[in-house]
């Protein structure tokens, strides 16, 4: 099942790329593996997947040392400062600082340890209460102060759009994010590199990566619905 999944979005993903005149290789799939079993991550890998998305910093750190080493994770949920120890060393993209205390702490920590961490900025584009992120309007700044930290690296943005069953619904969010996107990258601020664009669920990955996506974050439409009763 999985393999056929990952298949059917990878296709949808290059269709919408002919559609837009892009390349789907400036798109990565992520496979968002919350709450999903190693044993379905294992598949997901047989079947080639190599980028895995977690939103649960001991969850990512539990199923870490169970798949191969090779993998590339992503942390891509909400993150509290005290957990960024868990997987400070094993993320290779962190998809949603949305506050510079956050910020701090991460710089902190990886100050400690020798590391450089590669971060995003989440940002919150339509003013969902339930969702963290800046808003829009300080995005330029946010991304700004984020750049001074010496043990960050700020590779773009991202935010994650309202769930819809109509995601054209979305695309004036995802719209706005690239036209951000390049406008902070026009302003050439050191240590800043707005390379990457993360945007796109299952429901909406398609108009996403018409709308300039580089990373699209595919949970169900890989694994199957999440059932949020059970231990993984
Ligand atoms: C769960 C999650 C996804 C994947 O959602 P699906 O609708 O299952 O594809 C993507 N991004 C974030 C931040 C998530 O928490």
């Amino acid at each position: 099942m999985i393999q056929e999944n990952l298949e059917t979005v990878k296709e949808r993903i290059q269709n919408a790329c002919r559609r837009a005149g892009r390349n789907p290789d400036e798109v990565t799939l992520i496979a968002v593996s919350k709450t999903k079993p190693v044993e379905m991550l294992q598949e997901a890998y047989e079947a080639g997947v190599r980028e895995f998305g977690e939103n649960k910093p001991q969850e990512l750190r539990d199923k870490y040392p169970c798949l191969p080493q090779d993998i590339h994770w992503h942390m891509i949920g909400h993150l509290q400062r005290n957990k960024i120890k868990y997987l400070i060393d094993k993320v290779c993209l962190i998809h949603s600082v949305d506050s510079l205390r956050l910020a701090e702490a991460i710089d902190e920590e990886a100050g400690k340890r020798g590391l450089r961490v590669s971060v995003l900025a989440e940002v919150n584009m339509a003013g969902e209460e339930s969702k963290f992120g800046v808003t829009p309007q300080e995005a330029p700044s946010f991304v700004e102060a984020l750049s001074r930290f010496p043990h960050l690296r700020v590779e773009g943005l991202m935010t994650i759009a309202p769930f819809t069953e109509h995601p054209e619904e979305n695309r004036p969010y995802f719209r706005n994010l690239k036209k951000l996107s390049v406008d902070i990258q026009a302003k050439n601020i050191d240590n800043v590199c707005m390379r990457h664009l993360s945007v796109g669920m299952t429901g909406d990955f398609e108009v996403a990566v018409e709308e300039g996506a580089t990373m699209v974050r595919v949970g169900t439409g890989i694994f199957g619905a999440r059932d949020y009763t059970a231990r993984p």
